[in-house]
Order: C-alpha cells, then sequence, then structure tokens
C-alpha cells in the first residue's frame, strides 16, 4: 500500500512553501550554482516544503548543447531530488507574450528605437534617459515600428522600491534613477530575463526565492513587474557569490570547471552557506548528508556578503 505524503508544513502566509533553482543551460554545474541549488533544496526540504527545478532557456543563442542534460544528471548525482516534472522556459513562450500583451494593454510600454552608442552618448551613468517614452518632447522625430528593428521598454515611476531581504536585509531601490524604463522585449525578439522569470514564478506558484547575490539588485524591477502583472511577491533570499581569487564569478568563466559529485564537494558547499557541519563528518551515503542538513539548516546562517573567495 502507498503511504500517504507528509503533509507540509505551512509558511507564515498559509501557503506551502515551493522554491526552486534555475540554472541556465550555459555550461556544467559549477561550485557557485551547487551553493544556490543546495541553499534553495535546504531551505525548502528544512519547511517540508516542494522544490522545483527549471531550466532558463529562452535565450537560445547563450544554450551550449547539451548543457541542460549534464546539469540535471550532476543534480541527480549529488542526491538532489527534485518535484515535479522540469519547467523549461523555451516551453512557455505564449505565457510570456501574454504577460507581455497585458502590460502593453496597461499601456505600460513602448518601442525603444535607440542604439547602445546612442543611449551611452545620451546618459553619464548609462541609465536610458526614456529617449523613446512616448510623451517625451526631446526627441521630435517621427518613427514607425514597421521599418525598424526595436526593443519594448517598460515605463517606471519615480519612486522607491523595499523589499525585506532574509539574508541581506532592507533592500531599496529608486527604479527610475537606479535602472530607468527598462527592456522587457529584446530587439532580437527574446523575451527578457526581467519578465520571463517573473511568469515563471507565477505559473509555478513559487513562495520562496534562494538565488546568487548578484541578482540582488534585479529584485526590485521583478517586483514591480509582478504588482504590474497582478501576481504575489514571493520571499528573497540572497546568498553570497562564490568567486575565484581574481574575484571572477565562476559562470563568467570560460571553463569553469564541473562539481565533482561526491560527499567532500557537498559538506564543502554546506560550510560556505554558514551551516554547522563539520568538515571531516563521516557520512553513510549522499542522503545521510542531506537528512542532516535539513535538520540543521539555518537560513540565518549563511553569511551575509556579496562574494565568498574560493581556491579554483
Ligand atoms: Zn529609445
Amino acid at each position: 500500500m502507498k503511504k500517504p505524503n507528509p503533509q507540509p508544513k505551512n509558511n507564515t502566509t498559509g501557503q506551502t512553501y515551493r522554491g526552486r533553482f534555475a540554472p541556465s543551460p550555459s555550461g556544467e554545474l559549477h561550485f557557485g550554482s551547487l551553493l544556490a541549488a543546495m541553499a534553495s533544496y535546504a531551505d525548502a526540504r528544512a519547511h517540508n516544503g516542494q522544490w522545483l527545478l527549471r531550466i532558463d532557456d529562452i535565450d537560445q543563442a547563450r544554450v551550449v548543447p547539451d548543457s541542460a542534460e549534464h546539469i540535471i544528471r550532476t543534480l541527480e548525482q549529488l542526491g538532489f531530488e527534485w518535484d515535479e516534472s522540469i519547467y523549461y522556459q523555451s516551453r512557455h513562450i505564449r505565457d510570456y507574450r501574454k504577460a507581455l500583451d497585458k502590460l502593453q494593454e496597461k499601456n505600460l510600454t513602448y518601442p525603444c528605437f535607440c542604439s547602445r552608442k546612442q543611449i551611452k552618448s545620451r546618459s553619464s551613468n548609462g541609465i536610458y534617459p526614456g529617449t523613446c517614452r512616448p510623451n517625451n518632447q526631446a526627441d521630435k522625430t517621427t518613427k514607425t515600428t514597421e521599418d525598424k528593428e526595436y526593443a519594448l521598454r517598460i515605463k517606471v515611476p519615480d519612486k522607491a522600491l523595499s523589499f525585506k531581504d532574509q539574508i541581506q536585509g532592507a533592500y531599496t531601490q529608486q527604479l527610475a534613477q537606479g535602472v530607468g524604463d527598462f527592456i522587457i522585449y529584446r530587439r532580437d525578439k527574446v523575451f527578457t530575463y526581467q519578465l520571463s522569470i517573473v511568469v515563471d514564478e507565477y505559473l509555478s506558484r513559487i513562495t520562496h526565492i534562494v538565488r546568487g547575490h548578484d541578482l540582488l539588485d534585479s529584485t526590485p524591477r521583478q517586483i514591480y513587474l509582478q504588482q504590474q502583472l497582478g501576481y504575489p511577491t514571493p520571499i528573497y533570499a540572497h546568498i553570497p557569490l562564490a568567486v575565484t581569487k581574481e574575484q571572477l564569478k565562476l559562470s563568467k568563466l570560460s571553463r569553469a570547471r564541473k562539481v565533482r559529485c561526491d560527499l567532500p564537494t557537498l559538506v564543502q558547499a554546506a560550510r560556505f552557506l554558514g551551516q554547522d557541519i563539520a568538515p571531516d563528518n563521516n557520512y553513510q551515503s549522499l542522503q545521510d548528508f542531506w537528512q542532516h542538513l535539513f535538520d540543521i539548516w539555518q537560513l540565518k546562517q549563511v553569511p551575509k556578503m556579496e562574494k565568498i573567495e574560493i581556491m579554483y
């Protein structure tokens, strides 16, 4: 007889905890992405929550053939167990289109014809000055959207957006000054990261996002999009990034080394995440390690740092 699944514990908002790990298939799983996978997985399981795997393959030009399969196999070999079937962004183009339509209906978007060079020459800090905003009097040239390639930008308000990160604390960004009207649909006809993942998290009913520090300053943009689309905002936690001695992010290395699929690697990752695990802990199996990590996992032990240097 099949045993009934244990009833998941509820978080404070009354929903079941649903977390996720969302690698881009642009190379092997390296130590930096292992940290994000582990932190999101352990935090979900420590809350008796669900943990989903998503492959962020919307930008097909950046996809390295077979790397999604490699990442999935590596996660399996490391003992990760995800719930539900794997979500592929490339199968959700229609959902992104619908979200874009909704923003267009709300009159929040406009086409932008500026080249990178033009933006650079018009803005001292590289932030888009709103040149193509329909109500912008500075640019009088009439343009039709038919004969030129363009990107779609979303208008952002001139006000501060704040949220509380579970590791980094309060974070505030003035969208207009900090990023300006940002692109949600690229000139090369690809939905941007910001728009696509907001839709993904909504469709997957994600309640908790644990990911790398490099995405902290994208969060206000994503919360703004959630608000415009009428989606709930998940709870965020940004973990430090693993960098080399030269301060290079591992994903930026042309040949980021694949993680070793063994217990010492998992123990090392858990210790980087500030968890109370002795380096010489003698686990009998991967399952043993994971069960112990779920039992002792404390998100508040994760160091509140931007980067941690690792030997590489
Ligand atoms: Zn423009």
